[in-house]
């Protein structure tokens, strides 16, 4: 009955077919070594360019699985959806909606025009400068504590201990003068409350550990299948996320997540999807499943080439955009 419940519009044939489905993208999309990896934080760029995994998981907590699903990359972009929900957990709409807005740019994900003209909000969330002023709302005694909140959300929703990639963290933060551009910015408009030097690298160095978490697909299908499932993680039942929240963060993942290609996805796949130039991509199927895939080679837009392709192609299969 349950089952029945929560498959609802997707065929049980489907389910079936889940399994091997992955297993035929993996092997169609793996000999396909287009694009490069991000080297703009030189760290990254020493990432596996063989590795691509598909993952995913339905709303009951079923995990499905192929290629290198255990291989760890670290979040980047795919964080900033799941800690504005956090922060909108922790400070309410209203306080979020006054300093981080909710249109898409049509820019590039670390566009430096990217304030909002009278108010000087950063567009949205999903973008950098929205990302930082939302790190500046986890609040915190000290940045331990702030960092502490953070990685314990994206514990409770991949259900285990998680790290930060120490090198990773060091070499953005060694080269991210786009970003401490972006945050002085985001001082001088008082959308963030850090003035002092110290404390806006404090802030600064709450995001760029953010991006360094270390996750597998598994873990970010769990993630993505948490926002599939109303904001409780499907396996421990917990609910991170209330319902009006979860809502909040999937039409953002709607409208902006796929930076500057956002509505093409919008319109060629129909579902709230998140990209970070790790080589990572979740879509969500709201009610039903999260998929994930994983590999490091991307195009000019910052979208992992492998995980694009199979994406599309599994949505499709499986007829799973939201508006067909
Ligand atoms: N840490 C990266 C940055 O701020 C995240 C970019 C991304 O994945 O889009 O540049």
């Amino acid at each position: 009955m349950a089952k029945l419940k929560l498959y609802f519009g997707l065929r049980t044939m489907d389910l079936f077919k889940i399994n091997e489905l992955l297993q035929e993208l993996y092997q169609k999309y793996q000999p396909c070594f287009e694009g490069q990896k991000a080297d703009y934080i030189p760290e990254l760029s020493k990432a596996n360019q063989d590795d691509f995994a598909l993952s995913v998981m339905s709303v009951d907590g079923e995990s499905f699985n192929a290629g290198a699903t255990q291989i760890p990359f670290t979040l980047q972009s795919l964080s900033k959806p799941f800690v504005y929900g956090l922060a909108l957990e922790l400070q309410g709409r209203d306080k979020i909606l006054s300093k981080v807005g909710v249109e898409p740019t049509g820019e590039a994900f670390n566009s430096i025009i990217e304030l909002e003209k009278n108010s000087h909000r950063p567009y949205n969330p999903m973008i950098n400068s929205g990302a930082i002023a939302i790190c500046s709302l986890i609040e915190g005694e000290k940045s331990n504590d702030r960092l502490h909140k953070v990685i314990n959300l994206f514990e409770r929703l991949c259900r285990k201990s998680l790290q930060i990639h120490e090198e990773v963290y060091c070499s953005e933060k060694a080269t991210a003068h786009r970003n401490r551009a972006i945050a002085y910015l985001l001082a001088n408009f008082n959308i963030i409350e850090e003035k002092s030097e110290a404390s806006i690298e404090d802030l600064l160095d709450l995001y760029f550990k953010q991006c360094s978490i270390l996750v597998n697909s598994t873990d970010l299908a769990s993630m993505a299948a948490t926002l599939a499932n109303g904001g409780i993680q499907p396996n421990s039942k917990e609910l991170i996320y209330s319902k009006e929240y979860n809502r909040d963060i999937l039409s953002l993942m709607f409208t902006c997540g796929m930076y500057d290609t956002a509505g093409e996805w919008a319109y060629s796949v129909g579902l709230p999807a998140k990209s970070g130039v790790s080589g990572g991509i979740i879509a969500v199927v709201p009610g039903k499943l999260g998929i994930a895939a994983y590999s490091p080679l991307i195009d000019g837009h910052g979208h992992s080439i492998r995980a694009e392709r199979a994406i599309k192609e599994f949505v499709s299969r499986l007829n799973l955009n939201i508006f067909s």
